[in-house]
C-alpha cells in the first residue's frame, strides 16, 4: 500500500519538504551539470509538478544557485544538501520541481526507470541498465 506522499529532508534536517504522489518520472542523471554541482557519478532525480511540492520548514536555509542560465539549484545553507532543480529552459520544466531521491526518508511511488545524457556520462560512473 502506498501513501499519498513522500517527506524528504537535508543532511542536518532544518530544510524538510513534503511531496505528493504521483510523481513525473526518476532518473539517473549523467549530465556534466548535475555531476559537478552534486559532486557526484550520476544523481538521481525524482520529478514532481511544482503544485505537488510544500516546503514543510526550513525557508530561511534554502538559497539557490543559478547553473546555467534561468535553471536554479537550490541546496541548505547549513548543510549544503542540494536540494532540487528547477528550469524555466525547457516548456516540459516550467512547472516542474526535480528532487534528488537521496533525500526521501519515507517510500517513493516509482523506481528509477531511465537514464538522462547516457553521452556525458564518464566511464567510471555506476550504471544501470534498464
Ligand atoms: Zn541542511
Ligand atoms: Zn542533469
Amino acid at each position: 500500500m502506498t501513501a499519498s506522499h513522500a517527506i524528504a529532508r537535508c543532511h542536518c534536517g532544518a530544510v524538510e519538504f513534503r511531496a505528493a504522489f504521483p510523481s513525473r518520472f526518476v532518473a539517473h542523471c549523467f549530465c556534466q551539470s548535475c555531476r559537478t554541482a552534486h559532486a557526484a557519478g550520476s544523481v538521481t532525480w525524482i520529478g514532481f509538478k511544482k503544485n505537488q511540492v510544500e516546503l514543510v520548514k526550513g525557508a530561511e536555509f534554502i538559497n539557490n544557485y543559478e547553473s546555467s542560465p534561468n535553471t536554479w539549484r537550490k541546496f541548505c545553507t547549513q548543510c549544503g544538501t542540494r536540494l532540487a532543480f528547477e528550469s524555466a529552459r525547457e516548456a516540459d520544466w516550467a512547472d516542474e520541481f526535480h528532487m534528488p531521491l537521496a533525500l526521501f526518508v519515507t517510500p517513493v511511488d516509482r523506481k528509477p526507470h531511465v537514464n538522462s545524457f547516457l553521452e556525458e556520462r564518464p566511464q567510471w560512473a555506476p550504471y544501470h541498465e534498464f
